[in-house]
């Protein structure tokens, strides 16, 4: 089916759905490709204790559940399904989902990044119970409890420094004794009496599924073959983030690590927008993610009107033209 829309919003994390309601409440009649991981990376979440508004926490499926309720209100369409293919080169940009052509007039880019996880099943069933992929997210549950994060870059060493003001003990463990992170970052890290290491070594599994919650930890010292298990309360997996840029491959600018550039939230093609973890390596926050979304349905309304003015003077100038001629 073909489908005519004057703004088209990829993604239905807290980017897109902000991004949808504003354009919504714009009477711009959003259409949202959801993505199949719908809600973004909230549905993956449990206590969401800092998006403002909320003084009791809010669980992160349903707030996504909320916000995508606020933009269907004000009458934005959704497709659950992937984008398949992306045109950008002329306008209308063209979005191939796999049963949808759509034709947009503006495009906001919200397909977010993915946290990389270690693979493990123990990993994903306990994923909200007691192992999480973000420290400022989580860290408050994590009181007086001894944690573990894994990996050896900056997100490890700044999210292991932010779990000590919670947790009783936190403890590195990375599969190498060299770092990627930054030496400052690793000697901050290393002059916190409260953070512990365990080098050269792996997670072979997270215990215990068959509790429901995190009870331990089992490692594997990648030099010496011994595996042990080590009492946990709390398993913070930090290796890294994969934006979700697959598809703007050649069309738009990527940065080294895959996300897209923009200068705010515009991308280098006018019309087209990015908005959310996608375009922002660094805060990857529910409420800035809301934020850009917000600003590039503002800017997407800004373009359309400058173009419907464009048109009309255009037309002005070119109807007198036309009487003109008829006059001779
Ligand atoms: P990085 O890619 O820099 O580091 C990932 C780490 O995870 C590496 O140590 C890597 O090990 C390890 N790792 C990857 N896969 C696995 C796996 N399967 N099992 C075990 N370990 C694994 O990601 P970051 O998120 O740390 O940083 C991303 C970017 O953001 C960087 O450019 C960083 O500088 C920046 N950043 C900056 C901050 C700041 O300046 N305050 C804060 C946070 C991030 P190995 O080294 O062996 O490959």
């Amino acid at each position: 089916m073909t489908i005519r829309k004057k703004v088209t919003i990829l993604g239905s994390g807290s980017a897109g759905l902000t991004a949808a309601i504003y354009a919504a409440r714009a009477d711009l009649e959003p259409l949202v490709v959801q993505g199949l991981q719908a809600g973004g990376q909230l549905t993956i979440t449990s206590d969401v204790e800092n998006f403002p508004g909320f003084p009791n926490g809010i669980q992160g499926p349903q707030l996504m559940e909320e916000m995508l309720k606020q933009a269907e209100r004000f009458g934005t369409q959704f497709i659950y399904d992937n984008a398949e293919s992306v045109e950008l080169s002329q306008r209308p940009f063209v979005v191939r989902t796999s049963s949808n052509e759509i034709l947009t007039d503006t495009l906001i880019i919200c397909t977010g990044a993915s946290a990389q996880l270690l693979g493990l099943d123990s990993e994903s069933k306990l994923m909200g119970h007691g192992v999480s992929a973000c420290a400022t997210c989580d860290g408050f549950f994590f009181k007086d409890k001894a944690v573990y994060v894994v990996g050896g870059g900056d997100t490890a060493m700044e999210e292991s420094i932010f779990l000590t003001s919670f947790a009783s003990s936190v403890t590195i463990i990375h599969r190498r004794d060299s770092f990627r992170a930054s030496k400052i970052m690793v000697e901050r890290a290393r002059s916190n009496p409260k953070i512990h290491w365990l080098l050269n070594t792996v997670v072979e599994e997270i215990l215990d599924v068959s509790q429901g919650s995190v009870s331990g930890i089992r490692v594997r010292n990648v030099r010496t073959r011994e595996v042990q298990d080590l009492p946990a309360d709390g398993v913070f997996v930090a290796i890294g983030h994969q934006p979700n840029t697959e598809l703007f491959v050649g069309q738009l600018d990527l940065d080294e690590a895959g996300y897209l550039i923009t200068d705010g939230v515009k991308t280098k093609i006018a019309g087209v927008y990015a908005a959310g973890d996608v375009q922002d390596p660094l805060y990857r926050q529910a409420i800035t993610a809301a934020g850009t979304g917000c600003m590039a349905a503002q800017e997407a309304r800004w373009f359309l009107l400058a173009h419907e003015e464009a048109e009309r003077e255009s037309n002005s100038t070119q109807i007198p033209q036309a009487a003109a001629k008829h006059a001779h």
